[in-house]
């Protein structure tokens, strides 16, 4: 964080998070700019209201930091997503891997993990990842909307993170799918291929299906599980941890 920000980041984030929830997405990414310079990043899996960020970041700071956890189960679509990105906005996406390769993975785990214990294969291979990740950084930057699910649906567009230790931005937290794709197409902004074939919301090979007619956006990632989250955006208040605004406590997704 900048070193003229004098005051607790927390006690900033009461002071502009009711405001905030008026805010419009290009809004939110200049305070988060302005406020945490080269200590806020972009977090992104490139689904089409990532991609929608993403763009709206380069027109307001055109060296935005933007990083992905690269589980090395990703779908060759969204490879080829990634080299687009780094064409078209001369940005260098920061790729974040496990500390386990996949072969080190099945050595210790055993064949398959993600079909025995997605929560504890999404751990090695997204949560920890990310909790590194973000060790390095005072805010995050992400595109969930809380439209997504039901553990999204109280998400403020700008929170204390509870769970990682910083302060999350969410531009685009009451967006709809309708306007994603308005400003997709309105911009010309590239898109992950797959969403032409069915799959509205992309994981892991492993771990994503298309989904048929009728079905929820989300019903094909991890098919046959209860599962609808991968752990890194479910907030755990922890014990003593300051709430920016005691009223709005409930909000924090406990
Ligand atoms: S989405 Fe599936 S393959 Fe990817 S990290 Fe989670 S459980 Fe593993």
């Amino acid at each position: 964080m900048k070193e003229h920000v004098q005051y607790d980041v927390k006690e900033q984030i009461a002071e502009v998070q009711i405001a905030a929830e008026h805010w419009t997405p290009q809004r939110a990414l200049t305070w988060a700019f302005e406020t945490f310079g080269n200590r806020v990043a972009i977090s992104s899996a490139f689904g089409a209201e990532g991609m929608v960020l993403i763009d709206m970041a380069s027109r307001v700071r055109s060296d935005f930091r933007l990083f992905t956890i690269d589980t090395e189960f990703l779908f060759p679509e969204t490879y080829t997503l990634m080299d687009r990105i780094e064409e078209k906005y001369g940005i260098a996406i920061e790729k974040v891997y496990s500390v386990l390769s996949p072969e080190e993975q099945e050595r210790t785990q055993g064949a398959a993990l993600w079909a025995r214990d997605p929560d504890l294969c999404c751990n090695l291979r997204k949560v920890e990842p990310l909790r590194r990740k973000l060790s390095e950084l005072s805010a995050w930057i992400t595109s969930i909307r809380r439209d997504q699910t039901s553990t999204r649906s109280s998400t403020r567009r700008i929170e204390w993170d509870a769970k990682f230790g910083l302060v999350k931005v969410n531009p685009m937290v009451d967006w709809t799918t309708k306007q994603v794709w308005r400003y997709i197409h309105d911009h010309d902004v590239p898109y992950n291929e797959l969403h032409n074939q069915d799959y509205p919301s992309i994981g892991c090979t492993h771990c994503t299906r298309a989904v048929r007619p009728g079905e929820d956006p989300r019903a094909g990632r991890w098919p046959g599980f209860a599962k609808t989250e991968c752990g890194l955006h479910i907030i755990e208040p922890v014990a003593g941890t300051p709430v920016p605004d005691a009223s709005k406590a409930a909000k924090f997704g406990d």
